[in-house]
């Protein structure tokens, strides 16, 4: 048995597993996809005394780091179940796809998030021939063609400055009355030649040709009047889900679907931590789910200090 076993092994999971295993205690890390979303992601620049990296350079590097201390990781797995401990101090079990069952003293939950969809007819039958959830990565597709943002919040509103200099134009739908985005990248948005903005817009319906996308309806939700645009390619940019659909009953999750956590990380469940994008903690970037990662897995340690093994 672990004496602390991660689950995800995005920028939360990495930190988590190197502060444990700096302890010296059993460690172990269960990621479907070692990484996370860094991996989708292009230019980071947010990453303090990092000016600038990229996504998958920095996911090598998590991985590497990782690597440099005795941790069991055990890439490619997806965990289905979480089952507390039957008495306290006892192990809590993870069920995994595979069949396999792995055991530990503590958990810290770090399965992340992943781009919520619009879940209109089209979207499914259209993903990867025109609708997209990543600029960094399927911008470049679209290079001289008409594009739609779906959403005008943070990351709608960089994709869409991001996506303006690539493409011929960039229409960009936000079903509220207002964008949500921070002023400064609103400024930037309305300097922008090539953008349309549309609020108070409800996309209904992808439209396509069978084999890609060819426009969009939405509802202009002020006259109640359905419009057409004619595009090639569609952003949607909406928000992130928790990847916590597989905790529903074992822990405590907020309306939203994410894990509750105190300042300390520490879950409704004794000795199951959570950290990262998966978390109730605010604001979803790399740097925070590492800090959170680091103070989730010291709360491992504190905790696998103060509890006597059943
Ligand atoms: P994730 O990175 O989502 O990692 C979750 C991990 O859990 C993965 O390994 C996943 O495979 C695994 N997992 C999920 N479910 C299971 C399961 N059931 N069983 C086992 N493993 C599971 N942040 C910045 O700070 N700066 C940026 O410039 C930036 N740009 C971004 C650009 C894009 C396109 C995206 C998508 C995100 C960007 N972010 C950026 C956000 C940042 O990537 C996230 O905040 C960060 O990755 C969250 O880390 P995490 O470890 O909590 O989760």
């Amino acid at each position: 048995a672990f004496d602390v076993l991660v689950i995800g092994g995005g920028p939360a999971g990495a930190a988590s597993a190197v502060y444990a295993a700096r302890k010296g205690i059993r460690t172990g890390v269960a990621a479907e996809r070692f990484g996370g979303q860094v991996l989708d992601t292009m230019a980071i620049e947010n990453f303090i005394s990092v000016s600038h990296t990229e996504g998958p350079k920095l996911a090598t590097a998590l991985e590497q780091h990782v690597k440099e201390y005795d941790v069991d990781i055990m890439n490619l797995q997806t965990a289905e179940a979480l089952i507390p401990a039957a008495v306290p101090g006892g192990l809590i079990e993870i069920r995994l796809a595979s069949g396999a069952t792995l055991k530990s003293r503590t958990v810290i939950l770090s399965t992340g998030a992943r781009w919520r969809s619009m879940n209109v007819p089209g979207e499914a039958e259209y993903r990867n021939k025109g609708v997209a959830y990543c600029p960094h990565c399927d911008g470049p597709l679209f290079k001289g063609k008409r594009v739609a943002v779906i959403g005008g919040g943070n990351s709608g509103v960089e994709a869409a400055i991001d996506l303006a200099g690539l493409v011929a134009h960039v229409t960009l739908i936000e079903f509220d009355s207002q964008l949500r985005a921070d002023a400064v990248l609103q400024r930037k948005l309305n300097s922008l030649p090539n953008v349309s903005i549309v609020t108070s817009g409800q996309t209904t319906e992808v439209h396509g040709d069978g084999a890609k996308v060819t426009g969009l309806s939405y509802k202009d939700r002020n006259s109640g009047d359905l419009r057409r645009v004619d595009l090639e390619g569609i952003f949607v940019q909406i928000g992130l889900v928790p990847n916590t659909e597989w905790l529903k009953g074992a822990v405590a999750l907020s309306p939203r679907g994410e894990i509750e956590v105190d300042a300390r990380g520490q879950t409704s469940v004794p000795g199951v931590f959570a950290a990262g994008d998966a978390t109730t903690t605010p604001f979803k970037q790399i740097i925070i789910a590492m800090g959170e990662g680091a103070k989730a897995a010291l709360s491992a340690f504190d905790f696998l200090i103060r509890t006597v093994p059943a």
